[in-house]
C-alpha cells in the first residue's frame, strides 16, 4: 500500500470524527466527578481497575475525605480500606496521599493546569494529566490509552505503543477542536466493535475510512 500522505490522514481522521460523533452522541469521561480534584482522584484509582469499579468506590470515599487535606491527613490504613476494591490499593493509597501533600503545601489545594505540574505528582502519568486538562479544564490534550493505541493503529494513523509517540502524532493528524472527544469516541467505539478481542470490521460503519478494508477485499 502506498504511503497515506498527512493531508489524506487527516481528511480521514474529520470523517471518522463525524460518524463517530454521530454514532456516540453521548461520548464522554465514564468517571464520575463533581470538581478537577475528584477527577483526579479518581483516574489515579482507574489504573488496572474498569471506571466501572472505580464509580461504585469514590462517592463514599469523597464523603470522608471531601478535600486534599482530608486524604493527606487521613490514616493511611483507613485510605487503603477505602479504596481497596480498585485493586493495587497500597500502591495507590501511598501515591494518592504523597500527591495530595503538595496539592495542599505548593498549590494550595488547587488543581495545576500544565502536564509537566500534573505529571510532577505521585501516581499522575502523562495520561492521567492529559484526562484532567482535557476532561475537567477543557484544555485540547490528547489522551493515549489502551483503546485509543489500538484503534489509531488499526486506522492506520500511526504505528507502535509509545503513547508519548502516538500522542505527538495524533495533535498533527486530529482537528485540536477535537482532541479531547477523539479519546471518548475511540473508546466507545474501542468497546463497541473494534474490540481488543476482535474488530468486527463486518459491522463497522468506519470500513471504508479504515485501511482494513484492503484485507477484506
Ligand atoms: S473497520 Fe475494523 S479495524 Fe477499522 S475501525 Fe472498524 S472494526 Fe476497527
Amino acid at each position: 500500500m502506498p504511503r497515506e500522505s498527512l493531508a489524506s490522514k487527516q481528511d480521514r481522521a474529520q470523517k471518522i470524527v463525524k460518524r463517530l460523533k454521530k454514532a456516540y452522541p453521548d461520548s464522554q469521561c465514564s468517571l464520575h466527578y463533581k470538581s478537577p480534584f475528584q477527577l483526579l482522584i479518581a483516574t489515579i484509582l482507574s489504573a488496572q481497575c474498569t471506571d466501572e469499579r472505580v464509580n461504585q468506590v469514590v462517592p463514599r470515599l469523597f464523603q470522608f475525605l471531601p478535600t486534599a487535606k482530608d486524604f493527606m491527613e487521613v490514616n493511611l490504613e483507613r485510605l487503603e480500606e477505602l479504596i481497596r476494591p480498585t485493586g493495587f490499593y497500597k500502591n495507590k493509597a501511598k501515591n494518592i496521599q504523597a500527591c495530595c501533600k503538595v496539592l495542599v503545601e505548593k498549590y494550595d489545594s488547587q488543581i495545576p493546569q500544565s502536564v509537566e505540574e500534573l505529571s510532577s505528582l505521585a501516581g499522575v502519568g502523562r495520561k492521567t494529566a492529559n484526562v484532567v486538562l482535557g476532561t475537567a479544564f477543557g484544555v485540547p490534550a490528547m489522551v493515549v490509552d489502551t483503546h485509543v493505541s489500538r484503534l489509531s493503529n488499526r486506522m492506520g494513523f500511526c504505528k507502535g505503543s509509545n503513547a508519548v509517540k502516538l500522542e505527538q502524532e495524533l495533535m498533527n493528524i486530529v482537528e485540536k477542536k477535537d482532541w479531547v472527544i477523539w479519546t471518548h469516541l475511540l473508546i466507545d467505539h474501542g468497546r463497541a466493535i473494534c474490540t481488543a478481542r476482535k474488530a468486527k470490521c463486518e459491522e463497522c460503519f468506519l470500513i471504508d475510512l479504515c485501511p482494513q478494508r484492503e484485507y477484506k477485499k
